[in-house]
């Protein structure tokens, strides 16, 4: 493990960027000086991972708003970091069990439009903002008003009172950073999908039905097993009707042993993606087949009248082939990513917000920008579980210019191979450009100063 190096030598923690242990050491002149020993995380959890080192207690280093920070005198260094990770089962609630799935939701939908409307008027009225505390002191009067709220248990109650927050801190922080705001919405009656027990009021049976408090037990297809501390429950419609339930648990990560292997990913319509190391992985074939599916059913949708029942009905249909893209392009790039990860320490891809992700009218494209964007969370996250290194590039000139001498050209989207003028080299243009990416990411990466870091005295 790469850890014993950097418990041994000089760590330096990023606060943003993938997680990552990596380390490397020579020896020059009789003295050990070079170390590549990075720990790095990315801040993206609900819980910042907490940084322990002598005299720290497991005061997390985030938290503390320590941007970057060297170690050179703590020849102990012990991290310990909470995952949090989602499970997702499909469930088989029998027709009353869903008929009260169906009424909770209703009631949570209704409790989140009378919230929002709450804070709304406060908000015109005194100009000041309504907290979470106060809206959920109201819930026993709400539930004397509406005996009907009475059915769902009261922590998800309270929980919908959270979502509200959250919402409007979100609203708030874009109104500040001078977005475009987007005032938190009303929820309609099919705009309302999910609800969560966020501490209680779950639990999974013996033989793997899943008891809700107020519902009942229902049947769940346990397709892995929880590894884990159950945290919170969420259940959830999807827009075809189906059931799901999502268990959040608190884990430790699965590390991965250490390899020393590195990779560049460019991502292209002709190829779903080329390696560094020449290898490719081919667009999956679904994609032509569910384009025409979805072209075809997206045609009769559009000839159906608006408000018709026709129409309405027909709008399963649309959603249907949407869920099945959504299945497939998922299964493909979760088996893609995790192979990706179990070969790689270093993993370097563009950052597809640069630039990139612009709406078009292509299907294939569209299809396989989301499942670009996908695959890369995925990469992220796998990455970050397994102790791996993630980092996205800015792709500008990765196809233009030369790995070998850094020349640059235009490269018309034609041209497939790219032939260097200087050196000479002819190689594969999107070879050229995954090789880049991981030379782009390698420079970000190693710690600028590190050939010359000194041991801890
Ligand atoms: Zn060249």
């Amino acid at each position: 493990m790469p850890l014993d190096i950097c418990q041994q030598f000089t760590d330096t923690i990023f606060r943003d960027g993938p997680s990552g242990l990596q380390g490397d050491s020579k020896r020059e002149g009789g003295r050990l000086i070079a170390i590549v020993g990075f720990v790095c995380f990315t801040v993206s959890g609900p819980e910042s991972p907490v940084l322990r080192k002598p005299g720290m207690n497991g005061r997390s280093l985030f938290g503390a708003g320590v941007e970057r920070f060297r170690l050179t005198h703590h020849p102990v260094l012990r991290y310990t970091v909470c995952m949090r990770k989602t499970y997702k089962y499909r469930m088989y609630p029998t027709k009353k069990q869903g008929k009260s799935l169906n009424e909770t939701l209703s009631e949570c939908r209704w409790l989140y439009n009378h919230l929002l409307e709450g804070r709304k008027s406060t908000y015109e009225q005194t100009g000041k903002s309504l907290s979470l505390y106060q809206q959920q002191e109201t819930f026993s009067l709400l539930k004397a008003e509406r005996p009907t709220l009475k059915g769902v248990h009261s922590q998800v109650l309270q929980n919908v009172a959270v979502r509200i927050d959250l919402a409007m801190k979100a609203f708030f922080r874009r109104l500040k950073s001078g977005e475009k705001p987007g005032y938190p919405r009303f929820r309609g009656a099919d705009r309302y999908d999910s609800f969560t027990f966020p501490q209680s009021g779950f639990s999974i049976t013996h033989d793997d039905r899943v008891c809700l408090s107020k519902i009942g037990s229902i049947k769940m297809v346990s397709h892995r097993p929880i590894k884990g501390t159950l945290k919170t429950c969420t259940i959830s419609r999807s827009s075809t009707g189906k059931w799901y339930v999502c268990f959040s648990v608190e884990c430790e990560p699965e590390r991965l042993p250490y390899t020393p292997e590195q990779v560049g990913i460019d991502v292209g319509l002709k190829t779903f993606a080329t390696l560094s190391d020449a290898s490719q992985i081919e667009n999956p074939r679904f994609i032509r087949r569910e384009e025409k599916a979805l072209a075809k059913v997206q045609r009769k949708h559009s000839k159906l009248a608006k408000g018709t029942p026709q129409r309405r009905k027909h709008r399963k249909a649309v959603a249907r082939v949407h869920e099945r893209i959504a299945f497939r392009r998922e299964n493909f790039t979760h088996q893609q990513s995790r192979q990706i990860v179990d070969r790689f320490g270093v993993i370097c891809v563009e950052d597809l917000t640069v630039n990139r992700m612009v709406h078009n009218h292509c299907l294939a494209k569209s299809i396989s920008d989301a499942a670009w964007s996908q695959f890369f969370g995925q990469l992220s996250c796998k990455a970050e579980e397994a102790g791996r290194a993630f980092t996205r590039v800015n792709p500008a000139y990765t196809t233009q210019d030369c790995n070998r001498c850094h020349h640059r050209q235009k490269m018309p989207l034609s041209e497939r191979t790219y032939h260097c003028p200087c050196c000479l080299l002819s190689i594969d243009r999107d070879l050229n450009a995954a090789k880049n990416i991981l030379a782009l990411g390698l420079q970000g990466r190693v710690v600028p100063e590190a050939p010359c870091l000194e041991t801890g005295e």
